[in-house]
């Protein structure tokens, strides 16, 4: 009986913690799950002597979908956009919900230009996986951690790509500049991708 109730408790503690650790919406892994995690992954790369690369992809004017079709469909193409991130990436790689309309793609053993090709890759499944009335396209930003970074600065960087990438016309891939001044960013090539424009996703 004792060893029942234990298992008991022990399934419980497991539920809430997976709870605690998950997006309702879209199933993924949400922010706090990221920031529980990323640290132990850069540095379990380093250890075998590999990079970590974090993707961070914003989806483009998403508040003009909720404005002109509503918030519950707009709940829908958040749902959609999780599904086609999480099959597209390798069992290898993570995807997270960390913000409304952002998400995070933790990559291990990944460089520079690796993480560029895949999150090239998403971008384009975004609008081959077309259908549906809504369009969304997704801005992303690719830092690769370098000696000294933690999840923080590595996060960091990779906003600051994001946000090159909706500066420079949205719908397309920016690298985070090298860390060290005046050396060109870690992956070519190219330092941003012109996007096709607006196309349809999913719904
Ligand atoms: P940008 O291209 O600059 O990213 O433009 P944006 O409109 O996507 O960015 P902004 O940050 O201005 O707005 C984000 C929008 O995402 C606003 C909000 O209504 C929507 N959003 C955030 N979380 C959710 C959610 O859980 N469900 C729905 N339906 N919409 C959400
Ligand atoms: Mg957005
Ligand atoms: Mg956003």
């Amino acid at each position: 009986v004792v060893s029942g109730a234990r298992r008991h408790v022990d399934a419980v503690l497991q539920e809430l913690s997976r709870r605690a650790l998950t997006d309702p919406l879209t199933g993924l892994h949400n922010r706090r799950s990221f920031l529980d995690r990323v640290d132990g992954e850069i540095a379990r790369s380093r250890r075998r002597g590999t990079d970590t690369a974090l993707l961070l992809g914003d989806l483009d004017h998403f508040k003009q979908v909720n404005d002109t079709y509503g918030h519950a469909e707009g709940d829908g193409v958040l749902e959609r956009v999780g599904a086609i991130l999480r099959e597209e990436i390798r069992d290898s790689d993570t995807v997270f919900r960390v913000g409304g309309e952002e998400f995070a793609i933790l990559l291990p053993d990944t460089d520079g230009s690796g993480a560029h090709a895949v999150a090239e890759h998403l971008r384009l499944a975004m609008f081959q996986r077309a259908g549906g009335r809504c369009t969304a396209t997704m801005s992303f930003g690719v830092a690769v951690a370098v000696r000294g970074d933690d999840g923080r600065t590595l996060y960091i960087r990779a906003d600051a790509a994001l946000y090159t990438a909706k500066a420079s016309g949205r719908n397309r891939v920016a690298l985070a500049p090298s860390p060290v001044a005046g050396e060109p960013p870690l992956g070519q090539p190219g330092n941003i991708l012109p996007g096709p424009t607006r196309v349809p996703v999913a719904l």
